[in-house]
């Protein structure tokens, strides 16, 4: 019945997909077939249609099968694929939506870490340096088969000390040693110039200069996403929004489970002749629905992340603290633009499905990265654009007795099998989930005498969905065949490999609009998201297909109600299932993503009275640091600085064409005036698009702003200068500044957008306090 299904479905789609070229041709006005024709490429990715959730439902309750796999994070979904790709009967049932547990919340690091391998050294563990080799073997292997989602990450380590700077060299060149050919690249010294170049906002007092070592990093939810739809077309039946509430067992083994399907309510039960629990963190509670007698095994621990604008960190390099004892606690990435700061906070004291971060843990976060931010950096709760926890899932042994004490937690990840015969693969790590995954389903096959394909674990060279026919000039590939802007192209080509030409060749002109103006995303991902990416809620895409939820809060606000729009014209939504949805995404952005309470709109936060804006965006340290706007090493593309703002178009003040100006100037003045006019009305609606007027928020319109600001320098100027110097008149040519600066020069405040770039107010040296005296003239 089930491949009866699949089968007409692909032909169906063989024939839509001739619908959509037909017409595509027909448009004269795209450019996308005329460019393919004279570059040859062929941009319909002739990507399997997948069966729909509604299919897999039914394949749920109609098939019996070899393994059921409960949870759809990294170790659920990856076992899946590993089971789908031998050949076994498998199903994978997950409560939210993938990768909605932990996998979504991590670090976005796939580590191995030269302090693990230092930890291995000192506590002289060979299995924990066996594992480490694994993790890195596997770090390669991710790199290989999702070349498009994961990518090289150069981790810089600061170091203060004289004493530490040959420990950490050493211990980074065993770390490159040991890995092998699974290197990425080899480590090297970075002279204290250059790494403030990269960071130049990184405390410079006693700074020697840094190690750099290279790790993995990648988008944790949408590789999640990809392990899940490749296990899919591996034949897999995968459901998310589907729980399992009851576990039942036949003959002393766990043979059949009831479910809840979360959309519905309805209820029904699938059996399987091996049950695997990946639960994560929570997998103590599917451990108890087998048998309540069995001890718990979690032993969760806590961090805490947050999302900064991009300029607090490196566009390039990732950041990781050695504290001088060369333990690192504090991490600071680059991802979508922004700046990711992370710290292993503690254990955890209450496990729950959707754990909220507090402002004691951020606070600390906070003040652990000003350490290593220059003094006269602001850093607050008014720069964080997201914040959220993250539980990593690790456990301890199983106790053997009732009352045995357990010791300290895995490293390694667990695979335990229970008296009824249900397996449980806990703790581990993204860099370990292929390796977790294989032995589950190896051990499945032992316990229940399974007859798969292929005996033999073959996802190491299996490439993940969107990765067959990615290549590193994708990104311009995309524009030219379909005229989208560089940002844009550069986020398809990362977050859908290949699959961008099958995502763009569906949209039309009108869906490619952005989102938001200060981000990549276009409204033709929400529709790819619903139509191909299992999608079903609106959190589902805001926070796991386009991940702007992680990034910042505040604009994911913005983008909702065309989000919402989008999806209800889609889905059939009624007035009732779009304020739920409403609901939820409130829900999910307040709670998990700290929105109102560590987390304000930006109209919310206060800003102090200024003096001068020179510093908006431009340098800290020096006046001629870098604006970092260089290419990723990995595509060759410009990266978009996050935030671009649009100057504020300022209208010439009437008194400053004074009366006697000629009637010939009067009417320029008027036709200027009216250009003006024009030119503002456009500005505004573009900014109306991105903001809708239902979720408030608008940015000020720019005159006001001018306005706004011209008239707090005025304010500023005169509360802070009791007795001014004699000021230049405003047509008077620049005069010379005096040198030494006066004496009077007013104590200086930061400006709202100085505020905003996180600069305190005092003056590093002459230059920057003599650039900040002629902007309060100017002002
Ligand atoms: C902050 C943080 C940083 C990390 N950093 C790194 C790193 O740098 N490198 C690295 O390799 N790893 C890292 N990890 C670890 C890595 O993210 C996790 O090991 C991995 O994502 C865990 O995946 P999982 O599938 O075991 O658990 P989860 O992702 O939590 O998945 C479990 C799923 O099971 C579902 N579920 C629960 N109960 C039921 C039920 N009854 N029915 C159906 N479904 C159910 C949940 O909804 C959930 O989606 C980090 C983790 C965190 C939290």
């Amino acid at each position: 019945m089930f491949m009866k299904v699949y089968t007409s479905i692909a032909r169906t789609s063989i024939a839509r997909t001739s619908i959509i070229r037909s017409s595509i041709r027909r448009s004269s006005t795209d450019s996308f077939w005329r460019n393919a024709l004279h570059s040859g490429v062929r941009p319909l990715s002739c990507q399997k249609q997948l069966p729909s959730r509604q299919e897999h439902l039914h394949a749920l309750t109609r098939t019996e099968f070899d393994v059921l796999i409960i949870g759809g994070g990294a170790a659920g979904c990856g076992c899946a694929l590993d089971a789908a790709a031998r050949g076994l009967k498998t199903a994978l049932v997950e409560a939210a939506d993938f990768a909605s547990g932990y996998t979504s919340k991590s670090s976005k690091v796939i580590d191995g870490g030269p302090t693990a391998l230092q930890n291995s050294i000192q506590s002289l563990d060979v299995a924990q340096l066996n594992l480490l080799r694994q993790a890195m073997k596997e770090r390669a292997v991710m790199l290989k088969i999702a070349p498009h989602l994961n990518r090289p990450m150069p981790m810089l380590m600061p170091i203060y000390s004289g004493l530490n700077m040959p420990i950490c060299w050493l211990g980074c060149k065993l770390y490159d040693m040991f890995a092998g050919s699974a290197n990425i690249k080899g480590s090297h010294f970075l002279s204290k110039e250059a790494t403030l170049d990269e960071f130049p906002l990184l405390r410079s007092k006693g700074l020697r200069g840094s190690v750099v070592y290279y790790d993995g990093q990648h988008d944790d939810a949408r590789m999640c996403l990809a392990l899940a739809i490749t296990a899919a077309q591996q034949g897999a039946t995968v459901v998310n929004h589907v729980e399992v509430i009851e576990l039942i067992k036949q003959d002393g083994c766990c043979r059949s489970a009831g479910m809840r399907d979360v959309l519905t309510g309805k209820e029904f039960y699938v059996n399987s002749r091996m049950v695997i629990n990946a639960t994560g963190a929570l997998t103590d509670l599917v451990r108890q629905m087998d048998d309540c007698k069995v001890q718990p095994i979690a032993a969760p621990s806590c961090t805490t992340m947050v999302s900064l604008p991009s300029y607090f960190g490196s566009p390039r390099y990732g950041l990781v603290s050695g504290n001088g004892s060369y333990n690192p606690s504090l991490v600071m990435l680059p991802w979508e633009n922004h700046t990711l700061l992370g710290i292993l906070n503690s254990d955890c004291e209450e496990l729950t499905k959707e754990p909220a971060p507090t402002q004691a843990q951020v606070d600390c976060l906070l003040s652990q990265a000003r350490k290593y931010l220059e003094e006269n950096v602001e850093l607050g709760n008014h720069h964080m654009r997201s914040a959220w926890m993250g539980i990593r899932p690790d456990v301890h042994w199983p106790y053997e007795h009732k009352y045995q004490k357990p010791t300290r937690p895995l490293q390694d990840y667990l695979v335990e099998v229970s008296d009824n015969n249900m397996i449980t693969m806990a703790g581990g790590r993204w860099s370990t989930y292929r390796l977790m995954a294989a032995k589950a389903v190896d051990v499945a096959m032992e316990c229940c005498p399974l007859e798969p394909e292929k005996p033999e674990s073959n996802t190491s060279n299996l490439l993940l969905d969107g990765a067959h026919g990615w290549h590193g000039l994708l990104p311009v590939e995309l524009m030219q065949c379909y005229d989208i802007q560089s940002d844009v192209a550069q986020h398809l080509a990362d977050a859908y490999g290949s699959n961008a030409h099958h995502l763009l060749a569906e949209s039309t002109p009108g869906s490619r609009r952005r989102l938001h103006c200060n981000f990549p995303y276009i409204e033709a991902e929400v529709q790819y998201a619903v139509r191909h990416e299992y999608a079903c809620t609106v959190v589902d895409v805001l926070a796991r297909r386009l991940r702007v939820a992680f990034v910042d809060a505040v604009a994911t606000l913005h983008m909702l109600p065309r989000v919402l729009h989008i999806m209800s014209r889609m889905k059939d939504w009624s007035e009732h299932d779009q304020k739920l949805q409403l609901l939820l995404i409130q829900k999910f952005l307040c709670r998990e993503m700290g929105l109102g309470s560590l987390v304000q709109p930006r109209s919310n936060v206060k800003r102090k009275q200024s003096v001068s804006s020179s510093e908006v965006d431009g340098p800290l340290r020096t006046p001629k640091a870098p604006r970092q706007l260089k290419t990723r090493q990995y595509s060759g593309l410009m990266a978009q600085p996050a935030y671009v703002e649009e100057p504020p178009i300022e209208l010439p003040k009437k008194s400053v064409l004074s009366k006697s100006t000629s009637p010939s100037q009067q009417l320029s003045y008027r036709q200027r005036k009216q250009q003006l006019k024009r030119k503002r009305i456009q500005q505004q609606k573009q900014q109306h698009m991105c903001a809708s007027n239902e979720v408030v928020l608008l940015p000020k319109k720019p005159v006001q702003q001018a306005i706004i600001r011209h008239k707090v320098c005025m304010t500023a100027k005169i509360k802070a200068t009791p007795t001014p110097p004699s000021l230049p008149s405003p047509n008077a040519s620049p005069t010379p500044l005096p040198t030494p600066l006066p004496t009077l020069l007013p104590p200086l405040t930061p400006s709202p957008k100085a505020d905003s770039v996180g600069i305190k107010p005092t003056c590093r040296n002459n230059t920057t306090l003599r650039s900040q005296w002629r902007n309060l003239l100017i002002c």
